[in-house]
């Protein structure tokens, strides 16, 4: 047998385990892995390299317009060409709905943009903030395109849905078979947080941080398992913070609850001292749920190498400095633009807080960043996987320590929150359907090229 493509002697990894050997692709899927394959049209030799299947990304925003009517730096495009230069082969944005608009509208609208734009392959969210007529009328059809969840926030003004409408949401969701992805902080404490330090006039970052505390997580998270449970739902927990709230998820997945939870790279890097600077300095760091301290990092790493933590996703918020400074060092906590930018330094930060210098096996890392994040998104096993079938996305791992330069990604957000930091392991190959899409330095990526993948 010939292949389109061979790649030979690799440290073979996926979820499932580590093996040496070769991976042959043909009509843009895995059709073989072994040893001693036979011939190709193109042969690379990985030898002594990881190959692993290319990164899922759950959780990002592309060409997204915030509740505060902030258009996101990065659209399809951009966002998708950062993604693939570190690693990741599919990425699953959302399209969002906003109060009085139609959900069939904003998830055509989004698909449209999202072909002409993508270069990697895609699903796709819908996050729902209004759920009155004809919103579940359209919600069936809409879920029938293969949307991979939709999305509930529990706070912020403007996206809450609360109650009966976030019970009869989930129901709606449970029976299209999909999962509901949920924002998961209080909302009475945090906007009680919110209200007691306008007043006082303290409207540095670090009054964002002691509204979004801790507590409200906790109870968000309570919250959202508790209406799931209620309604039948398979719930997504999107990026969780502290140990605590995974504790409450661990409890309810014993209990039978299907739950499953995400954390992102930050809160196992960055440090909430951060907020002690003046805004202009503090602004690139401040998102929701905020960074935490050293225990809550050391917390989520052990929870992340036991399994209670399913999915690493970046939530790559992308805002220029413009947008979270809009007053420039006169910006209140309010008024900044939250979300940090990290999908092109997804795999590489994890890989170094957690496996270069952590508990986790490469395989627990294929896992967290690539099998289960597809499984979430019903594109599993043909995504995040090394099985016969699945679609040829690989990644050829790169150990070597490198130092992050902004001036080196490919996003459009014009700064990193981990501007000089050294890290370990980087994508060095990147294939995307059978194509060599990035090879070091150099690419061959162009809008449109990526598909979409339909929740199974
Ligand atoms: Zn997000």
């Amino acid at each position: 047998m010939s292949f389109d493509l061979v790649i030979r002697n690799g440290r073979l990894v996926d979820a499932a385990g580590e093996s040496t050997g070769d991976i042959g692709v043909s009509e843009r899927r895995i059709a073989a892995v072994g040893t001693e394959l036979g011939t190709a049209a193109r042969e690379i030799d990985a030898a002594g390299a990881y190959v692993m299947p290319g990164g899922v990304d759950s959780h990002v925003h592309l060409g997204q317009l915030s509740s505060k009517g902030d258009m996101t730096a990065d659209d399809f495009w951009t966002g998708s060409r950062s993604a693939a230069f570190g690693g990741t082969t599919t990425v699953v944005p959302f399209a969002a709905q906003h109060r009085g608009t139609s959900i069939r509208a904003v998830v055509d609208d989004a698909m449209e943009r999202a072909a002409a734009e993508m270069t990697i392959d895609y699903g796709m969210h819908l996050i729902v903030t209004d759920w009155r007529d004809p919103a579940p009328t359209e919600f069936a059809t809409v879920a029938a395109a293969g949307l991979a969840a939709a999305k509930i926030y529990l706070t912020y003004d403007r996206l809450k849905v609360a109650g009966n409408q976030a019970i009869e949401l989930m129901q709606a969701a449970g029976a299209a078979g999909l999962a509901v992805m949920v924002h998961a902080e209080d909302d009475a404490i945090v906007g009680w947080g919110r209200d007691a330090r306008v007043a006082a006039g303290r409207l540095g970052a670090d009054s964002h941080a002691h509204s979004h505390s801790r507590g409200a997580e906790w109870s968000g998270v309570a919250q959202a398992i508790a209406l799931a449970e209620a309604a039948g739902a398979s719930l997504y927990l999107a990026h969780i913070s502290t140990p605590q709230a995974i504790d409450l998820v661990r409890a309810a997945r014993e209990r039978g609850v299907d739950v499953v939870a995400e954390t992102c790279p930050h809160y196992l890097i960055l440090d909430e001292a951060a907020y002690g600077d003046p805004i202009e300095t503090a602004a690139p760091y401040m998102c929701s749920p905020p960074l935490r301290g050293p225990a809550e990092r050391t917390g989520l790493l052990a929870q992340l190498a036991a399994g209670d933590i399913a999915v690493v996703a970046s939530d790559h918020s992308p805002y220029t400095m413009d947008q979270k400074l809009p007053h420039g060092p006169a910006t209140a906590f309010t008024e900044a633009a939250n979300g940090l930018p990290g999908a092109e330094l997804r795999l590489a930060l994890l890989y170094t807080a957690a496996v270069a210098a952590g508990p986790l096996a490469m395989s627990d890392f294929v896992r967290l960043v690539a099998a289960n994040p597809a499984q979430v998104c019903g594109m599993y096993p043909r995504k995040g996987s090394l099985q016969v079938g699945a679609d040829a996305d690989l990644v050829i791992w790169d150990e070597s320590a490198w130092t992050v330069r902004w001036t080196d990604l490919h996003d459009n957000v014009g700064y990193t929150p981990y501007e000089g930091m050294q890290l370990r392991g980087r994508a060095g190959m990147v294939v995307a359907r059978g194509d060599v899409i990035v090879d070091g330095a150099a690419a061959t990526l162009r809008p449109g090229r990526g598909a979409f993948v339909p929740r199974d």
